[in-house]
C-alpha cells in the first residue's frame, strides 16, 4: 500500500495531470461534479456528485458518426473521439459498483465501442466512504463503501474528519497535518499509476471504524420479494395507481442516476452535414419508444412501472439476481414528489410478501 500527506494532494493531483486528463469531484453539495482538473481546483467536501461518474463513460451526448450528401453520393464522416485517456478520481464505491452493471449492458454483444474505448481509456481510483448520507443504502446491495473496487482504491484517514469543509470549501483543511491520503492498486492500470507517481510513500492503512454504517436509516432494506421470480404479480400489481399518481414524468430520477442506460439516436442537419448523435433518453417520458405503430407505454403509469420493474425485476432476472440499482440515494435527493426505488420497493414488497 503507498500514502500520501494529504497537504500533498494538489501536487498529487498535478503529477498525475502532467500525463494525462484527470477528473476529480468538485463544487458545493447539490451540484457538485466530476470536473477536469486545473491547479487550485479542489476536491469537493460533498459526499458524492449531482450527477454520477457515468457521464465520463456515457456522456449525455455524444457524436457519433456525420454525413455529406451531394446528389447520390454519401460521405461518412468519423466524428468519434479520438479517445485521450484519463483518470477519474473520488469514485464513491456506489457509482464504482454501477460501472460493472454498464458493462452487462454496453459490452455485450454486439459491444458498444463508444463506450468500450472510454471504459479501457480510463483508469478509476475509488474513495472510501466514512460519513455517508441518510439516503445512502449501498450496503443494503452487498457493496462495501469502505472498500470501494476501482483500479485504485483511496482512503483519507486521520487529521480531521475527511468531509469537514475549509474555507473554500473543499475537502484538503488547513489541519490535515495529520491526514493521509493512503492508496491500494487493485488492478494492472491501477499499479501502473501508481508506479508512475514517485512521491508516493510506503504506508500501512489504520484499521477504519465501519460502525457509522450501523446506524444508517436504510441499511437494513430487504428487497428479497424482488427478483425475476414474482414478474408478473409485480407487474400487475395495483400499488402502481398510487406510486405512479403523482410522478411528473421529469427524468430527474434517471439523469441522475448511475445505471440508467436507455438513450436515443438522432440524426440533425446543419445545413452543410448531418450528425448523428446520441443523447440520454428517459423511460418516463412521453414519447420515450413512440413509434411510427404509437406509444406501447402510454400511461405515466406504464412508464413508471417500466423504470421500477427494469431495476428491481427485469435486470435482476437476466443478471444472476443482480439489482440495477447500487444504492447512492441521488433519487431519493432529486425526485421532486419525493417518490424514489425506496419507496417503491417498500410498498410493493409490502404487499406481496406473504
Ligand atoms: S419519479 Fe420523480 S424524478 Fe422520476 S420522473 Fe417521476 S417526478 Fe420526476
Ligand atoms: S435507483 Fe436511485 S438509489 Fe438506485 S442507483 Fe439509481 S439513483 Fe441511485
Amino acid at each position: 500500500m503507498k500514502k500520501l500527506p494529504l497537504s500533498q494532494l494538489n501536487a498529487f493531483f498535478a503529477a498525475i495531470a502532467a500525463g494525462q486528463k484527470l477528473y476529480i469531484p468538485a463544487g458545493d453539495a447539490g451540484t457538485a461534479a466530476f470536473t477536469p482538473w486545473r491547479e487550485g481546483l479542489e476536491l469537493t467536501a460533498a459526499l458524492n456528485t449531482s450527477r454520477s461518474a457515468k457521464d465520463l463513460f456515457f456522456p449525455q451526448v455524444e457524436n457519433l458518426v456525420g454525413f455529406k450528401v451531394t446528389g447520390k453520393q454519401i460521405e461518412v464522416i468519423e466524428s468519434r473521439d479520438p479517445g485521450e485517456h484519463f483518470v477519474l478520481f473520488g469514485v464513491c464505491a456506489c457509482d464504482c459498483r454501477s460501472f460493472d452493471i454498464l458493462d452487462k449492458v454496453f459490452l455485450a454483444e454486439p459491444e458498444d465501442t463508444y463506450y468500450k474505448t472510454r471504459r479501457e481509456n480510463g483508469t478509476v481510483v475509488t474513495l472510501a466512504c466514512t460519513e455517508p448520507e441518510e439516503t445512502c443504502f449501498c450496503t443494503a446491495l452487498g457493496i462495501d463503501p469502505t472498500d470501494p473496487a476501482g483500479d485504485v482504491s483511496c482512503w483519507v484517514l486521520g487529521g480531521q474528519s475527511m468531509r469537514s469543509e475549509s474555507q473554500s470549501g473543499g475537502l484538503v483543511t488547513e489541519d490535515s497535518s495529520e491526514a493521509y491520503l493512503y492508496l491500494r492498486a487493485k488492478t494492472e492500470k491501477g499499479k501502473a499509476l501508481l508506479e508512475s507517481l514517485p512521491m508516493l510513500e510506503e504506508g500501512e492503512r489504520p484499521d477504519l471504524d465501519k460502525t457509522v454504517f450501523d446506524r444508517l436509516p436504510l441499511k437494513g432494506l430487504d428487497w428479497s420479494a424482488f427478483g425475476g421470480e414474482r414478474m408478473m404479480e409485480h407487474f400487475r400489481s395495483p400499488k402502481w395507481a398510487s406510486l405512479a399518481e403523482s410522478c411528473l414524468g421529469c427524468g430527474t430520477c434517471t439523469f441522475v442516476c448511475p445505471t440508467c442506460q436507455c438513450y436515443d439516436i438522432k440524426d440533425f442537419n446543419t445545413g452543410s452535414e448531418i450528425k448523428r448523435f446520441r443523447c440520454w433518453d428517459s423511460c418516463m417520458y412521453s414519447d420515450f419508444t413512440l413509434m411510427s405503430a404509437g406509444q406501447p407505454r402510454p400511461t405515466q403509469l406504464e412508464r413508471f412501472r417500466q423504470r421500477f420493474m427494469h431495476k428491481l425485476v427485469y435486470y435482476p432476472s437476466t443478471h444472476e439476481g443482480e439489482f440495477g440499482c447500487v444504492g447512492c440515494g441521488r433519487c431519493l435527493q432529486k425526485c421532486p414528489i419525493s417518490m424514489n426505488i425506496v419507496k417503491v420497493a417498500g410498498a410493493l414488497g409490502k404487499e406481496e410478501t406473504p
